[in-house]
């Protein structure tokens, strides 16, 4: 009998575990039986050949309609064609070799049904003629060789037949056959969910399980397979998560409880708008959080423009009243060089210590980034070691050894999603003894699955509704169609330009020298239908017509990625003082970038961005009282699904709807990010937007079993399979963050 470690060459022999380690990274008996088929066919139905794309791998349920054998014209061999059909389309298959040298002459006929399987090419006759889709030389069998009869043929013709996700050289079959030669051989010991759990819900035994997700004899067999399946990746996903949740807060912190009379009261007294409600409930969550002995690890979530940063910063002051410092950690040099423009003329005479006019309470705010010169450096270097800066803004230089600080206290993270787990760390790791107490801040507003599994280590506070008084945004798409809308489009920045208000023309590329650059956008560089496109309209290109042709007279910037850190700092700062009309850029103005008096925004290219993108650019208009407007030029056509994104995004302002959205159109891998693939591999069947009831119901009672043994000594092998996934994972998030 084999356990889930059990090296599968000592049950499939040395060959055969050869193959599987090196085509698909299959090791062990447990790697075998979570490869889980990707889909199901019956013999009954074809699949939609339609569907299939060049260059993929497949495997396709098929009849043969047509079997034919040439020889080719001066060349030695023999060709042999063969279409099979779903019904609808045709697929050919093509063999060469010598005549009678083929099984397919042998075992494929018109009305023979079959699993076929290789790499879609597209064969695109000389001289025109419809392109046909082929696959060369592919694997197949054959599944329903001869016509059985009555209820018999019935059974036959729906059993249900496991697709593995294949490669060349192993078929579905193949992994299908291995599978059924594992099957009856595993011996899983005592199933790793409690018992009371199984009842609760109904779950089948995990064998079971493993059964009936690879060879289901009926639907519902499969359906329960899945449902008890995705509920342990869930549940010990979230049994980790409250594991870490519990151990974070058991570390100790320095408490630092709001303090009358100090920055905090000053600031509150100050601010010219009363607090919404959402900041006062948030901010109150926080106050209490950072007034304990233990670490504060929370989310702040909220739209573009919801002000946040305003509840950071009450955040900030109270930790400075309680003599400690934070640092704001900002991913960008033009957001942190803004962050740091907002923070001190916010705080005005707060945060001139030691300068005339200066508050008697007043700190003082330090800017750090990598490009700063040599002498303000060493100033701000001096200040936050000393803790004379209360507040410390920075970059990623923020990270970097030299900085010390006297006594960090908070650090807040901006927009949480362009950083990697090792930076948060980095900079908790300068608080010396104590940990810092976190605040993470996002604008990309998290379906509440993702924040319970991707940030399932934080606690997640939302600020849903926008300040009072906040104008609205309008949206609408400048399309191929209509070329009228384009001219009015920079007519409409002549005449805001003309009021004294102020545009972004936004371009996905920055143009003459090309290459990446920080926060770098989404590119759908190929439209859904696979046909290559023209490059994107670049910041470069687009700079003289606008100069000489479209908006003459106006007084132009340029923005992007490559320019040397302190003309960014110039061209924001010229901007934000009224001195240009235009800032003609690239996605670096995507987060945070705040110039109320900007009211229109303009995207070239906007199908060539992502929905959540847009959506954050869109928010960069329309933050003052005046009313905000964002065009979206394109030239995708009516009805494409380019088009459907962008009415989508022009039909509603609401975050949340849009993040939906994007998540559904991404892999779940995607979603993840980058830094936190490891964690993808883990969740096989779950999906984050579908499984949200699930995923709820694991998180609770997941807290319930952790809180109650916290080592899961009652659960010996619950605790096991914990192990087997932090394995897994040890190179990914979870024993980092
Ligand atoms: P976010 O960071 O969430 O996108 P900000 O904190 O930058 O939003 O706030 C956006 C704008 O709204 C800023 O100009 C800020 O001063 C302003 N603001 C914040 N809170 C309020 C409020 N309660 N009432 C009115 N204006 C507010
Ligand atoms: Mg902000």
């Amino acid at each position: 009998m084999a356990k889930l470690d059990e090296p599968l060459r000592n049950l499939l022999g040395a060959r055969t575990a050869k193959v599987l380690a090196t085509g698909l990274d299959l090791h062990t008996v447990g790697d075998l039986l979570h490869h889980y088929p990707r889909r199901y066919a019956q013999r009954g139905d074809l699949t939609d050949l339609d569907g299939l794309h060049e260059g993929e791998y497949v495997t396709v349920m098929a009849e043969v309609t047509k079997v034919q054998g040439r020889t080719i014209p001066r060349a030695p061999g023999y060709l042999l064609e063969v279409t099979v059909s779903d019904g609808h389309g045709d697929l050919g298959l093509t063999f060469f070799g010598r005549k009678g040298s083929y099984r397919a002459e042998r075992e494929l006929s018109p009305g023979t049904r079959g699993l076929f399987s290789g790499k879609v090419t597209v064969y695109r006759p000389r001289g025109g003629g419809r392109p046909r889709r082929q696959l060369t030389h592919p694997e197949f069998r054959p599944v329903a060789p001869s016509a059985a009869a009555g209820e018999m043929a019935r059974e036959f013709a729906e059993e249900i037949i496991p697709i593995y996700p294949a490669t060349k050289g192993l078929e579905s079959w193949k992994i299908e056959e291995c599978v059924q030669i594992v099957l009856p051989q595993l011996d899983l010991g005592p199933d790793p969910m409690p018992e009371l759990t199984l009842k609760r819900h109904g779950f089948v035994g995990l064998a079971e399980a493993y059964r009936g997700i690879h060879k289901p004899r009926d639907w519902a067999e499969l359906e329960r397979a899945r449902r008890r399946l995705k509920w342990d990746e869930a549940f010990v996903l979230q049994i980790a998560l409250a594991q870490r949740r519990l151990a974070a807060s058991a570390l100790p912190a320095k408490a630092r409880p709001r303090v009358e009379g100090g920055l905090l009261d000053a600031f509150d007294a100050a601010l010219p708008f009363p607090l919404t409600e959402g900041q006062l409930e948030v901010g109150a969550e926080i106050a209490e959080d950072l007034s304990v002995e233990h670490p504060m690890h929370r989310l702040l979530q909220g739209d573009v423009g919801a002000g946040k940063t305003v509840v950071a910063l009450r955040a900030m002051l109270q930790v400075v009243d309680g003599g400690g410092q934070a640092a704001l950690l900002a991913p960008t040099e033009v957001l942190a060089q803004q962050h740091y423009r907002s923070i001190t003329g916010m705080l005005g005479p707060l945060a001139q210590a030691g300068q005339i006019g200066g508050a008697e309470t007043a700190t003082r705010v330090a800017l750090i980034t990598g490009s700063q010169g040599a002498k303000a450096r060493r100033q701000a270097l001096l200040d936050v070691a000393s803790g004379t800066a209360g507040i410390v803004v920075g970059t990623h230089a923020l990270l970097e050894d030299q900085v010390q600080f006297a006594d960090l206290g908070l650090v807040v993270v901006d927009e949480q999603h362009r950083f990697g787990v090792e930076q948060r760390d980095a900079l908790r790791a300068k608080a010396g003894d104590g940990r810092p107490h976190v605040l993470v801040m996002t604008a990309t507003p998290i379906p509440r699955t993702v924040a319970m599994t991707v940030f399932g280590d934080l606690e997640v506070s939302t600020l849903s509704q926008l300040p009072a008084g906040r104008a609205e945004i309008r949206t609408h798409v400048v399309p191929p169609e209509r070329p009228k809308f384009l001219a009015r489009t920079w007519e409409r920045i002549r005449e805001e330009a003309a009021q004294g208000r102020q545009a972004y023309i936004v371009c996905p590329r920055i143009g003459a020298q090309e290459g990446e650059e920080e926060g770098a956008p989404v590119l759908l560089g190929e439209d859904e239908d696979g046909a290559r496109r023209r490059a994107p309209i670049a910041v470069l290109d687009l700079l003289p017509r606008l100069e000489e042709e479209l908006l003459p007279g106006l007084r132009i910037g340029v923005l992007h990625g490559k320019l040397p850190p302190d003309d960014k700092d110039a061209v924001m700062r010229r901007f934000a003082a009224g001195e240009l009309d235009v800032l003609l850029a690239t996605t670096v103005i995507e987060v945070g970038v705040d110039v109320p008096n900007a009211t229109v925004m303009v995207i070239m290219d906007a199908d060539r961005f992502g929905v959540s993108q847009l959506h954050q650019l869109r928010g960069r208009v329309g933050r003052g009282t005046l009313p905000g407007l964002c065009l979206l030029v394109t030239d995708a056509e009516p009805g494409s699904r380019a088009r459907e994104r962008l009415d989508a995004v022009a039909s509603t302002t609401d975050g949340f709807a849009l993040s939906r959205l994007d998540l559904e159109q991404r892999r779940e891998g995607d979603v993840l990010g980058a830094a936190q693939a490891g964690r993808a591999s883990s969740l096989r069947l779950l999906t984050l937007l579908k499984d949200e009831e699930l995923i709820r119901r694991a998180r609770e009672e997941a807290t319930v079993l952790v809180d109650a043994d916290p080592e899961l000594e009652g659960s010996p092998a619950l605790a096991a399979e914990l192990a087997a996934l932090l394995d897994e994972e040890r190179a990914g998030f979870l024993e980092k963050a």
